[in-house]
């Protein structure tokens, strides 16, 4: 059990912006820890029926509807990944001069525990999973926690200094953290996402993504993807003289790092060169769960597991629903469901992850996609696109003049289409490059339509 008496929280007067998950976790924690706590959201009250309920029996104020002048009346204001930096009662807040920090800003204040931290634009669930899998393969004690579904506030009273806090941290999250210090901390890339969130300036989420490295020093690691050209310019520029760093790349050979060589994922970590597994035994496809497997080898070598245990999770890991995963086999075509895949990066590296001839559901709640980076992988490995969702048109009008491509008003005729489609041998691939936000509710409902849709084929 830690203490969370800390001179930042006892008696003070704190405001938490958002009632989600993260957001009640905190304010429950920083209750404990004896501040005045006040949470403000801007749902209605049919949209926060639970929160509200946990609220009153923790006995903590609360606001709905929107934020009022009462939410900075505080000595600083927490707000929760959910809720965008840019939204104005933030920045009436930082007019005051009021400080505002983030949920993950508290809760690692608080721990104890020496963390592990990934970010990136793309992979961070599966290499955080992939994490908590290999300690758990090594029996070694630890929680996996962040953006990834458990808010790391609500995991406090599990952890002490033996155990490691494996962490997923969005850029939402590095927003507004001064003291955040990981001890392992990874960057698996930097591509445009989010951007709205950012002022459409792709400079700021870069910075806020570099934020997980600020304050390591050099008894820390940084690891990172070398062969992203964004990270690998910024690790280079701000990080390298202040901690330890270990790159990860498919075809170089670095004096410490991981790399691919003979068919064999290596690590080279201070002067011990490991041949971990053959890269075809690994549980997971695609050169990016190469990637991630690499990450997520270093990141977990560096603090002492063993081999064994590093090996055996690797081959048992199948990667995480949503993300390529396998749904079933019908007339000899192949169904996977991509859901997750909410950016044309991710779709990128979906299209070159199998050999076989594609049909792939692409569309949803465009985010200004830029498409033309598709365009060689599409004509190489895909047969037809089927463009569903509010940006069916938009999909259509990029991909029809190089590839054949059907627009679907629902995804019960995108499946449909796509069954019609596919011979034996051929993939169906849902990876849509959007956000769900049109016809679903989130990526995961997305994913559970399409795959109650396959299965009832
Ligand atoms: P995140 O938590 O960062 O959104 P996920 O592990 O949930 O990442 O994967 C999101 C999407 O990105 C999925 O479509 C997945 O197949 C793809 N993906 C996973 N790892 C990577 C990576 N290293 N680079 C690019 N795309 C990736």
């Amino acid at each position: 059990m830690v203490s969370v008496s800390d001179k930042i929280i006892s008696g003070k007067k704190i405001t938490v912006l958002g009632a989600a998950k993260s957001g009640i976790a905190v304010a429950s924690l920083l209750k404990k820890g004896g501040a005045l706590v006040f949470v403000s959201d801007s749902a209605p009250a049919d949209k926060l029926q639970p929160q509200m309920q946990v609220l009153q029996s923790l006995g903590i104020e609360f606001e709905i509807n929107g934020h009022t002048e009462r939410a900075i009346d505080a000595d600083y204001i927490v707000v929760s990944p959910g809720v965008p930096s840019n939204i104005q009662i933030v920045k009436d807040a930082e007019e005051k001069n009021i400080k505002v920090v983030s949920e993950l800003e508290i809760a690692s204040r608080i721990c104890e525990s020496p963390i592990i931290a990934v970010t990136g634009t793309n992979g961070k669930t599966t290499t955080t999973t992939l994490i908590g899998k290999i300690m758990e393969s090594a029996k070694a004690k630890h929680i996996v926690a962040g953006n990834i579904g458990t808010a790391f506030s609500s995991c406090i009273d599990a952890l002490d200094s033996q155990t490691v806090a494996v962490l997923e941290v969005s850029s939402f999250q590095l927003d507004h953290c001064e003291t955040f210090h990981p001890k392992v901390s990874v960057i698996l890339n930097i591509t445009p996402d989010h951007l709205d969130r950012y002022d459409h300036n792709f400079d700021k989420y870069i910075a806020s993504k570099c934020r997980i490295f600020v304050n390591q020093t050099k008894t820390d690691y940084l690891i990172y993807n070398y062969d992203d050209e964004e990270t690998r310019e910024q690790v280079r520029r701000l990080a390298s003289l202040h901690v330890q760093t270990l790159a990860f790349g498919i075809d170089r050979r670095f004096d410490e790092g991981a790399f691919v060589e003979n068919g064999k994922l290596v690590t080279i970590v201070g002067s011990k060169r490991t041949e971990v597994i053959d890269i075809p035994n690994l549980g997971i496809r695609g050169i990016h769960n190469i990637y991630n497997s690499m990450a997520a080898t270093l990141a977990t070598q560096v603090i002492g597991i063993d081999l064994l245990s590093v090996g055996r999770a690797l081959k048992e890991f199948k990667g995480v629903e949503h993300r390529l995963e396998f749904v079933r086999e019908f007339n000899g075509v192949k169904y996977i469901n991509d859901s997750k895949a909410t950016n044309v990066d991710s779709v990128w590296y979906a299209l070159q992850a199998y050999e076989e001839p594609l049909v792939v559901l692409i569309g949803g709640r465009d985010k200004g996609n830029d498409y033309p980076k598709l365009y060689d992988l599409v004509k190489k490995h895909v047969k037809a696109i089927i463009a569903i969702g509010e940006s069916a048109e938009k999909v259509y009008q990029e991909f029809h003049s190089i590839k054949k491509c059907i627009k679907a008003d629902s995804m019960e005729r995108a499946v449909d289409a796509a069954r019609q489609l596919a011979v034996p041998g051929d993939i169906v691939l849902l990876s849509p490059a959007c956000a769900s936000f049109d016809w679903f509710q989130n990526y995961e409902h997305r994913g559970k339509v399409f795959k109650q849709l396959v299965n009832a084929l």
